[in-house]
C-alpha cells in the first residue's frame, strides 16, 4: 500500500471508530489560543481547570483579560501547572492579539496563514505545535498538528523514523491528504486517543488498538 493510500485507510478507520471527535472543546477562538498554551506539558483535565477558573469569574474576554496583572492571572491558571511561565506567556499572547487585531480575532482572518503562523512562532513560549493548534482549531487554517504521539505511531508503523523533525512529519501528513481543515481537526484528535488508549509509551495494546492492520506493513511512497 501507499503510505498516501495508508494515511487515508487510517484516517477513515479511526473516523468509523470514534465519529465526531468534538475537538477543540471550546466556546470560543480566544479560549482555543489560551488552551493551547496551557496545555503545554500538562494534561487536558488540567487546563481545563484553569480555564473554568477563568470562566466562573467571568474573565475568558480579551477585555477582562487585560484588566489582570501577571500574579493574579498565575494564580488564576495555577491547576495546569507552570503557571508562572504560562501567565508569561499568555501576556504575551494577549499583546500579540492586542497588537495584531486589538483582541478582535475575527479581524485575523484577512491574514496570510503563512505570516500568521511566523508572528506566532515570535511569541515568547509558542512553538510550532502551539502555533498550528490555534491556526487549526481558532484560526480555522488547513494546517496539519503533529505531536509527540503523532511521532510515536507513525515511527512505529514504519512510515516515519523515530528522530523526523516537526515540519518532515507534518509534510508526511499534508503531501498526502486534502486541505481540509475538519479533517486535519479530526486527524489529530484521533492520533492523540489513539496514543492514549493503546499506543502508550511503554507496552503498545496493539492486539487490541484499530490500528493494529496498519502494522507490519511495507508502505510505499
Ligand atoms: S498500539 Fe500498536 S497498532 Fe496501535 S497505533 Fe500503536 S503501534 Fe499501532
Amino acid at each position: 500500500m501507499s503510505r498516501k493510500a495508508a494515511l487515508t485507510a487510517i484516517y477513515q478507520t479511526l473516523q468509523q471508530v470514534f465519529g465526531d471527535s468534538g475537538w477543540w472543546p471550546a466556546d470560543t477562538p480566544l479560549e482555543v489560543m489560551l488552551g493551547a498554551v496551557l496545555t503545554q506539558n500538562t494534561a487536558w483535565t488540567n487546563v481545563e481547570k484553569a480555564i473554568v477558573n477563568l470562566k466562573t469569574k467571568n474573565l475568558l474576554t480579551f477585555a477582562a483579560l487585560q484588566t489582570l496583572d501577571l500574579a493574579e492571572l498565575a494564580e488564576l491558571i495555577r491547576p495546569a501547572g507552570f503557571f508562572r511561565v504560562k501567565a508569561l506567556r499568555l501576556k504575551a499572547l494577549l499583546a500579540w492579539l492586542n497588537e495584531s487585531c486589538a483582541g478582535n480575532i475575527e479581524l485575523l482572518s484577512n491574514c496570510d496563514t503563512d505570516e500568521l503562523r511566523q508572528e506566532l512562532l515570535n511569541i515568547k513560549g509558542v512553538g510550532p505545535e502551539t502555533a498550528d493548534a490555534i491556526l487549526l482549531y481558532a484560526l480555522h487554517r488547513p494546517v496539519f498538528v503533529v505531536d509527540e504521539y503523532t511521532r510515536r505511531i507513525f515511527s512505529r508503523h514504519g512510515m516515519a523514523p523515530q528522530e523526523i523533525d516537526y515540519h518532515e512529519l507534518q509534510s508526511l501528513f499534508t503531501d498526502a491528504l486534502p486541505e481540509d481543515v475538519k479533517m486535519f481537526r479530526e486527524y489529530h484528535a484521533y492520533i492523540v486517543s489513539v496514543a492514549k488508549k493503546w499506543c502508550k509509551r511503554h507496552k503498545p495494546d496493539c492486539l487490541n488498538c484499530p490500528l493494529r492492520p496498519f502494522l507490519d506493513q511495507d508502505f510505499y511512497e
